[in-house]
C-alpha cells in the first residue's frame, strides 16, 4: 500500500524557533510499518506540504489537542477525495467520537498492538470504527471495535525511522526509555493514557539506538532520574544506573537532555543516578516544578513527583536546595511552571519569574491549559469552568481556556506575555548561560544553552505577535 503519515503543524517559523527536537510518534509509526508498504512522512511543523490528489491507499494523522482542528481539516479533505483516513494521537484518547466524524477509523492508545491490525484490515476491506490498545471503557464507543486490553511490552521495538526526515531538520534526535507514569498530576493526561506502571525498554536496545543517532545532541523524552514513588524498588534504580554506565561508554560521547524530577537527589541511589547521568552527557533537564506555592502543589498534584510525602509537606527551600545541587553537577534546569491554580493571583506570575531569576533557571511560565484526557479537564468541564466556545486551536497557550475564581483571562494572558518577554531578555539569557558555563566549563554546553534560549525568546515573541489580544469571551 501507499501510506502517508502526517504530523500536522501550524506555523513554519514557530516550529523553527521552538526547541528543535525530532518528534517520536511519526517516526515510530513509520518503523512499525512493514517494509512492503511505500511510506511518505509529512512533517508540516517544518513546512512539508500535502498533495491531496497524490495516489495513496491510507492516510494516518497524529492529533494533538492544539492542532486538532488542523488535523480534522486535513482528514476531511482526504475523506472528500475518497481516501481511507485513520486518526490517532493523545487528543483522540479523550474525544474518540469527535475524531471518528472526520475519519474512516480511529486508533486509541499506543500503536504497537494496533497498527499492524489496521494495515491488515485496510487491505482486506474490513476496517473497524475503533482500534483500542490498553484498558478502556469500550462500551462508550458506538460502532465496531478491535480491543487489545494489554499495553505493549517495550522489548524488541524496531528503531525509529529517522531517515524519513531530512538530517538537518532537527537540532536534536529523540529517544525514549520508558512509558507510563505513576504520578497522576491532575493537569496531565499521561497517566490516564499510558497507565501508572512504568514499562522500561531494554537497556541494550536503548543504547544501540543512541549509538546510531546522527546528531551529537539528543533528547530523552522521559523522566530520566526515575520515579520517586517506586524508589524503594531497587530494580527501578538499577535500570538507570546501568543505562547511564552504558551510555557513558559510547564513543563519540554525546550531550543529551531529558525531563527530570528534582527529588532524585534526595533518595537512596538517586544522587548516584544524577551523577552518572551527568557523566554520560546529560546537560539539561526540563523539570516540571509547576508551582512555588504549597496550594499550587496541592491542587496540581505535582507534590508527588517532587517527592513530598503529602500535599501539605511541600516547602520551597527544599526545592531550591535540590535545584542548586543538580545545577552544581553541571545540569542546567528549565523550570516548567503552571499559573492559574485557584489560589494564584496576578502577583504569582511575577513572583515565579523572581524565583527563576534567583535560581538561574530557564523560565517556562505558562498559564494552565486543562488538557482533554486529564482529570482537571473533566472536573472543570463538569463545574462549567471550561470556555467551551473556544475551539481546540486555543489550547496551545494562545488563550486562557478556563475560568479562574479571581483572575480575568485577559489580564492573565497579558501578564503571562510580559513575564515571558522579560524572562527571555538578552541580559537574563546571558546571565543564565554564564551560570551554566560556570557549573559546567564546556563551550558546547554553553552554546547550546544560549541558542536554545534564543530560540525560545523568538518563539514566545512570535506567539504573542501572532495573537496579541485575548479573544473576547
Ligand atoms: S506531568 Fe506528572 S503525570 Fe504528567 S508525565 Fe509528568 S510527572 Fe507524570
Amino acid at each position: 500500500m501507499k501510506i502517508k503519515l502526517i504530523f500536522p503543524g501550524r506555523e513554519l517559523e514557530m516550529g523553527k524557533s521552538m526547541l528543535p527536537v525530532m518528534p517520536l510518534a511519526p517516526t515510530l509509526l513509520a518503523a512499525l510499518t512493514p517494509p512492503e508498504h511505500e511510506l511518505q512522512l509529512i512533517d508540516m511543523f517544518y513546512g512539508d506540504e500535502i498533495d491531496y490528489d497524490a495516489d495513496c491507499d491510507l492516510v494516518g494523522i497524529t492529533v494533538r489537542t492544539p492542532l486538532a482542528m488542523i488535523a480534522y481539516n486535513i482528514a476531511d479533505k482526504f475523506i472528500a477525495r475518497g481516501k481511507t483516513v485513520v486518526l490517532g494521537g493523545p487528543h483522540i484518547f479523550a474525544f474518540p467520537q469527535e475524531a471518528r466524524q472526520h475519519a474512516s477509523a480511529v486508533a486509541i492508545g499506543e500503536a504497537e498492538e494496533t497498527w499492524s491490525v489496521i494495515l491488515n484490515d485496510v487491505q482486506t476491506g474490513s476496517l473497524k470504527d475503533y482500534y483500542v490498545c490498553g484498558p478502556y471503557k469500550k462500551e462508550s464507543l458506538e460502532g465496531s471495535v478491535y480491543h487489545q486490553p494489554k499495553r505493549p511490552d517495550l522489548a524488541n521495538l524496531p528503531m525509529m525511522k529517522r531517515d524519513l526526515l531530512p538530517r538537518d531538520r532537527y537540532l536534536m534526535d529523540s529517544v525514549f526509555t520508558t512509558r507510563g507514569c505513576p504520578n497522576f498530576c491532575r493537569f496531565c493526561p499521561v497517566t490516564p493514557i499510558f497507565g501508572p506502571q512504568i514499562r522500561h525498554r531494554p537497556i541494550d536496545e536503548v543504547v544501540a539506538e543512541v549509538d546510531t543517532l546522527r546528531k551529537n545532541y539528543f533528547n530523552v523524552d522521559d523522566s530520566v532520574f526515575g520515579h520517586p514513588q517506586i524508589t524503594d524498588r531497587s530494580e527501578e534504580n538499577q535500570y538507570y544506573l546501568d543505562l547511564y554506565k552504558e551510555l557513558a561508554s559510547l564513543q563519540p560521547k554525546r550531550l543529551w537532555s531529558g525531563a527530570g524530577g528534582l527529588s532524585a537527589i534526595n533518595y537512596k541511589d538517586g544522587q548516584k543516578i544524577v551523577e552518572l547521568a551527568a557523566e554520560s552527557g546529560l546537560c539539561s533537564i526540563a523539570a516540571g516544578l509547576e508551582s512555588i506555592s504549597g496550594a499550587g502543589q496541592k491542587q496540581s498534584g505535582a507534590w508527588r513527583k517532587l517527592h513530598f510525602t503529602s500535599p501539605d509537606a511541600f516547602n520551597v527551600e527544599q526545592m531550591q536546595e535540590d535545584i542548586r545541587i543538580i545545577q552544581e553537577l553541571g545540569i542546567e534546569i528549565m523550570g516548567f511552571f503552571v499559573i492559574g491554580w485557584d489560589e494564584d493571583t496576578l502577583e504569582t506570575y511575577r513572583r515565579t519569574l523572581d524565583f527563576c531569576d534567583e535560581m538561574q533557571i530557564i523560565p517556562f511560565i505558562l498559564t494552565l491549559a486543562p488538557m482533554p484526557g486529564s482529570p482537571i479537564y473533566d472536573e472543570y468541564l463538569e463545574q462549567g469552568r471550561i470556555f467551551t466556545e473556544l475551539s481546540w486551536d486555543h489550547y496551545g497557550g494562545d488563550s486562557v481556556v478556563f475560568k479562574h475564581p479571581t483572575m480575568d483571562p485577559k489580564e492573565m494572558f497579558d501578564l503571562n506575555s510580559r513575564v515571558l518577554q522579560e524572562g527571555f531578555s538578552m541580559g537574563r539569557i546571558l546571565s543564565r548561560t554564564f551560570h551554566t558555563l560556570r557549573n559546567r566549563p564546556s563551550f558546547g554546553v554553553a552554546l547550546n544553552s544560549f541558542f536554545t534560549q534564543l530560540g525560545l525568546r523568538k518563539a514566545f515573541r512570535q506567539r504573542y505577535d501572532r495573537s496579541p489580544h485575548h479573544p473576547k469571551l
